[in-house]
């Protein structure tokens, strides 16, 4: 075998609660993460050196050399077999780059999965997720799919029980915001506001939510403690927000350290024309329809 394309989800957090800053810098998290029906695709494909190339949405903002997160992931899989593996990556991008919805992190699960299929490693998921762990927190959960609780930095994941599907809209913005510049905006508020930082729990309402496959209780348990710095740092998205609840949104949060804004509709049909009115408000640069949970990469024909 030469070449292995794998295609792997976005993620938007159900939950995100965000506890006091840690010593080392990080938070202690609770992240409920549901992986949705945007992909990128990742064809691995045997060579000599260690080379990618990006192609699609935003492509330009991505890194070509061995800052691209799938590159690492590559040459940490290569690392931990112990051999000099070489591999050319071409990612085609449709997850928005630096949108809150871990495209970044996607992209090196992808390359993991497709990386030791390629090379006939046959390394079971675990020592893939212990991989994942040392790239980024939010790797790990690309890797599993569906939908997971994420205790520690996010990494440490135990999947959830779902029923059914969920419909979302998803509104883009414009340009990205970067993860570190959200959670150092969370808590200079947090210092001005003299908030006492609760310990993260996952919140009960919101799982038994998902248990029930119950969108209208899904949608008022949805919360994202990192919402008010993204929307301190990008104004406009307090306006996209109240144009999806204006519309009928069962539920509107931004996802992760945004800026994209997520929607979640009560059904296929309603979500088509929540996604049509956003549009016709022009409160977004582009508005996509996803449904949730989906599964995390596997190697082997792409569906069309
Ligand atoms: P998260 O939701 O995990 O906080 P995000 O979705 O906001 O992440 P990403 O799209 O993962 O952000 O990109 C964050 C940064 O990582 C980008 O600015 C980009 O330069 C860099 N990056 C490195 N590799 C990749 C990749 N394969 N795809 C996208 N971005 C990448």
């Amino acid at each position: 075998m030469n070449s292995v394309t794998v295609r792997v989800p976005a993620k938007v957090n159900l939950q995100l609660a965000v506890g006091p800053l840690r010593d080392d810098g990080y938070h202690d998290l609770v992240n409920v993460f549901h992986a949705v029906s945007i992909f990128d695709e990742v064809t691995a494909t045997a060579e000599t050196g260690m080379t990618v190339r990006v192609e699609g949405e935003s492509a330009d903002q991505v890194p070509e050399d061995g800052d691209n997160l799938a590159i690492r992931a590559a040459s940490a899989l290569a690392g931990h077999a112990g051999r000099s593996y070489g591999v050319n990556l071409v990612i085609r991008k449709a997850i928005p780059v630096a949108g809150g919805m871990a495209g970044g992190s996607a992209d090196a699960a992808a390359a993991l999965v497709a990386c030791n299929e390629l090379w006939g490693l046959g390394l079971p998921l675990e020592d893939l997720m212990e991989i994942a762990a040392d790239i980024g927190s939010d790797v790990p959960f690309a890797l599993l799919g569906g939908t997971a609780v994420g205790t520690g930095r996010g990494e440490r994941l135990t999947p959830l029980e779902v029923s059914g599907t969920f419909h979302w809209v998803f509104a883009l913005a414009e340009g990205g915001l970067s993860t570190a510049t959200v959670y150092a905006e969370c808590d200079r508020l947090r210092e001005a506001g003299g908030e006492r930082v609760a310990w993260p729990r996952a919140a009960e309402p919101l799982l038994a939510a998902l248990r029930a496959g119950d969108a209208e209780a899904l949608g008022a348990a949805l919360s994202n403690d990192l919402q008010p710095a993204a929307v301190m740092l990008r104004g406009s998205l307090a306006r996209t927000l109240a144009a999806g609840r204006e519309y009928g949104a069962l539920g509107a949060l931004v996802s992760g350290s945004g800026p994209t804004c997520a929607f979640l509709a009560g059904s296929a049909a309603h979500a088509s024309e929540l996604a049509a009115s956003l549009k016709e408000a022009d409160v977004a640069r582009d508005v996509i329809i996803a449904h949730g949970p989906v599964p995390g990469p596997v190697p082997g024909p792409v569906p069309a």
